[in-house]
């Protein structure tokens, strides 16, 4: 080898370590809001990159420069690894089905191996790699951020007033009654009993505020408890009563609740959350819509509280805690397969002015925002028919075909005349096989670009 021929190595050696790269991108959103299919898209376009006429606008493909992805060893042993070759499995199997939604954190790592464009590296390197970690997690537990600042009964007299509501009134009035009369008989050796009793049926009350559409959940982990189901941290609830807490009850819910503060929801936000780089959160917008007014009104609440976690002004809590590092934040609207192309504009819409509030504090906090409306896997596929109308063609959970209008999309936020006509949208499954990969989408190389575009330069 010449010297100069050397001294080419070495050098391009040195530039790789200093410009390899490595990015955290975490996935978000409340469950059924489509993190598993998004996560699974992401990777089918990353891994089929170069097969794929599907990525306009993912820049590092479209000029090029990349020579391709694969998956890697995470080196984060801890964490379970996201499982995408079971979700391609459900997608494309024998029959095939939607995979399991996320229920607990995972992860899984990228090689993304690709030629700089220009300036030094360009010159000198013939390749670098991106390392990108994708990482899924449950939105509701991110609800759990305001808890740190508030105490035992301040947690309670905040719960109570969402319990007066009448939804979550009625769902809760057999729990509530079992309080009171427990409450009455309380005594110090069936304490530790009543409490678990009490608890189990506390969650499963917050189950069924679930299964009615409620989001304002607390504690998350009660709604998903990941690697805590059963564990006796879960054995507490808020004071629900007018009447004081029963004595012998009092400083083991206190107690409880102090622990879950202290291991379960700030070493989250310690152990993960303060080393996402990027977040994408993913929103329903249109199951709310089809859901009504109330539950709709409850998503745009709670889409608001769980952003929290992404703005971190000088008092936040979040930067008390630790130093933050999310640099960009990505909004989604997801499933824009079930409503026409020309619509998915209005749904990108709906979803800023639905996060306005929490928008503007991104904007104050100077952390890059966008919104997009994508499908992590697209079912539909749109025709224009000989009369002009437009109409999506997919399969039903029968695996019948079906082909429905394109339902009707608002530009803002329906009044109650809207409302009262409601919204439906189709839910199409998957009916694909091996041969499909990489499977369609729809935008996925915007959301792509803006991620990580900046980092394949
Ligand atoms: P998660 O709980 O956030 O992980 O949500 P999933 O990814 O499991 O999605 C929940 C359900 O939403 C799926 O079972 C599908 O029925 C539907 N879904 C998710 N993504 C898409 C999509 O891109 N297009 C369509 N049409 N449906 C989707």
């Amino acid at each position: 080898m010449s010297r100069f021929q050397k001294f080419k190595h070495q050098t391009r050696d040195a530039i790789h370590r200093g410009f390899d790269r490595h990015i955290r991108l975490a996935v978000t959103g409340l469950s059924g809001a489509g993190k598993t299919a998004l996560i699974t898209g992401i990777l089918e376009q990353l891994l089929y990159a170069n097969e794929t006429q599907q990525l306009p606008y993912f820049k590092v493909k479209q000029q090029q420069r990349l020579n391709g992805c694969r998956l890697h060893t995470s080196s984060n042993w801890q964490v379970s690894r996201f499982d995408y070759e079971g979700a391609i499995n459900c997608l494309t199997g024998d029959t095939p089905k939607w995979p399991q939604s996320t229920r607990d954190v995972s992860e899984i790592r990228v090689e993304v191996k690709y030629q700089p464009r220009s300036g030094l590296a360009g010159r000198v390197l013939d390749t670098r790699r991106l390392t990108l970690d994708l990482i899924d997690y449950p939105g509701e537990w991110l609800l759990d951020l305001p808890l740190l600042q508030l105490n035992y009964d301040e947690w309670s007299q905040q719960q109570q007033r969402l319990l007066n509501a009448e939804l979550r009134h009625k769902l809760a009035s057999e729990w509530l009654e079992k309080v009171n009369s427990m409450a009455i008989e309380a005594s110090e050796d069936s304490a530790e009993q009543q409490l678990r009793e009490l608890a189990a049926d506390y969650r499963a009350f917050l189950r069924q505020c679930r299964s009615r559409k409620l989001l304002l959940l607390q504690p998350g982990r009660m709604v998903l408890p990941g690697e805590l189901e059963g564990a006796p941290v879960l054995e507490f609830f808020p004071w629900p009563l007018s009447r004081p807490v029963p004595d012998v009850w009092a400083k083991r819910l206190q107690e409880k609740y102090r622990y879950y503060q202290q291991h379960v929801i700030t070493p989250f936000y310690q152990k993960y959350f303060k080393y996402f780089n990027r977040q994408v959160v993913l929103v329903d917008v249109l199951q709310a819509l089809q859901n009504g007014e109330d539950h709709f009104a409850e998503l745009q609440l709670a889409i608001n509280e769980l952003m929290k976690s992404f703005s971190y002004g000088n008092n936040s809590l979040l930067k008390r805690l630790f130093s933050p590092v999310i640099d960009k934040v990505a909004l989604v609207a997801t499933k824009a397969d079930s409503i026409a192309p020309q619509d998915h504009q209005k749904l990108t819409n709906l979803l800023r002015l639905m996060t306005q509030k929490q928008r503007q504090e991104l904007q104050f906090d100077q952390i890059p925002h966008q919104v997009f409306s994508v499908a992590g896997i697209a079912t539909s596929q749109i025709k224009k028919l000989s009369d002009g109308t437009t109409v999506l063609d997919g399969i039903n959970e029968q695996r019948e075909f079906v082909r429905v209008g394109a339902p009707e999309m608002p530009d803002a936020i329906p009044t109650g005349a809207d409302w009262r006509r409601g919204y439906v949208y189709p839910q199409f499954y998957p009916g694909f096989t091996v041969q499909d990969s990489p499977l369609p989408h729809i935008r996925l190389d915007q959301l792509l670009e803006y991620v990580l575009g900046d980092k394949l330069k």
